[in-house]
């Protein structure tokens, strides 16, 4: 192997808490590879009374740029220069870039990632009735993303009746898209003219990969697109029992590639290679189960 040139790699972070599981180094670390760039991805457990400091760290140490995830989602904003306007709306970050003039700006590709997918999937948001279930930090990107692309109308259901009416009203002020709240009682029945149905709820989640998401799966029509955004393992009982009502099905996996997707060419300037990052996921989460 030649002796480099130069040691100056490009650095991006993850920080959060607990974060040792999470699997995006693998993927983005194999990306800059593909795209033979001499960059780093480095995970790192950042508790919250370090965030602060956390931020200036990679200021003051020139990172591109950084990933973050739970819990410093919301209180990472107070710490930048400057949100997107989605990320405003949304009100939660989870990319960080370095700008030209050395600011920080905060996006939130969780939602865009989760929208690229659909596109992917051929299905145009405009004008669609989206049903989203859970109204937690998954729900508020997707749902404020789906708004912003114009979808015409978002009921969304929680457990919590709070966090829904919290949820649906704020995406309606942000966007002016009627947004309504839904108590989650038993299995909910999908609203009729609804086109796409999202589990944004954390159910069946590794290792409780059998948990059903209460739904009225009778409900479920085949011309309706219906998705998880589950990762591991993808292929989740709410896809299979919304498959076996003749639905088209869409799985976590693309949300998450292409969320990592939009931020590895925010940092770079190149376009990322997507099979190399669903097929890293595919590795990682092969070997945890
Ligand atoms: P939060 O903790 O913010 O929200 C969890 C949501 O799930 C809440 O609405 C909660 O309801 C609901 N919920 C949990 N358990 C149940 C249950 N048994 N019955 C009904 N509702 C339930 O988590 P996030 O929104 O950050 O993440 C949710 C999921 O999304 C996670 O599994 C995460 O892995 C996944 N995710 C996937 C991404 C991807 O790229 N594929 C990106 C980001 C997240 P309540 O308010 O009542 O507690």
């Amino acid at each position: 192997m030649p002796v480099p040139t130069s040691f100056l790699a490009q650095l991006v972070a993850l920080f959060g808490q607990p974060v040792a599981e999470n699997p995006t180094q693998y993927m983005q670390e194999q990306a800059f590879a593909a795209r033979g760039l001499n960059w780093r991805y480095i995970t790192m457990e950042v508790p919250p009374d370090h965030l602060a400091d956390a931020v200036r760290g990679l200021r003051g140490m020139g990172f591109a740029g950084a990933n973050c995830t739970i819990p410093h989602k919301v209180a990472v904003i107070q710490h930048l220069d400057d949100l997107t306007s989605t990320a405003r709306k949304i009100g939660a970050v989870n990319t960080i870039v370095r700008q030209r003039d050395g600011s920080l700006l905060g996006e939130n590709t969780d939602g865009k990632g989760f929208l690229r997918a659909v596109q992917e999937a051929g299905l145009d948001v405009r004008g669609v009735h989206a049903v989203v279930l859970g109204a937690g930090g998954a729900a508020r990107a997707i749902a404020v993303e789906l708004a912003v692309a114009g979808a015409r109308q978002i009921t969304v259901v929680n457990r919590t009746p709070a966090s829904a009416e919290t949820l649906a009203t704020q995406v309606r002020e942000r966007t002016g898209v009627e947004t309504l709240p839904v108590a989650w009682r038993g299995a909910y029945p999908v609203p009729a003219g609804t086109q796409l149905l999202v589990n944004a709820t954390s159910i069946a989640l590794f290792p409780n990969v059998h948990d059903v998401v209460p739904v009225d799966y009778a409900t479920i029509r085949p011309d309706m697109l219906v998705c998880d955004v589950i990762p591991n393992p993808p292929d989740t009982p709410f896809l299979q029992n919304a498959r076996a009502q003749g639905a088209r099905t869409l799985d976590g996996l693309g949300m998450l590639v292409y969320q990592g997707a939009i931020a590895f060419q925010m940092w770079t300037g190149e376009e990322a290679p997507i099979d190399v990052m669903r097929r890293a996921l595919e590795e990682v989460f092969a070997q945890a189960t």
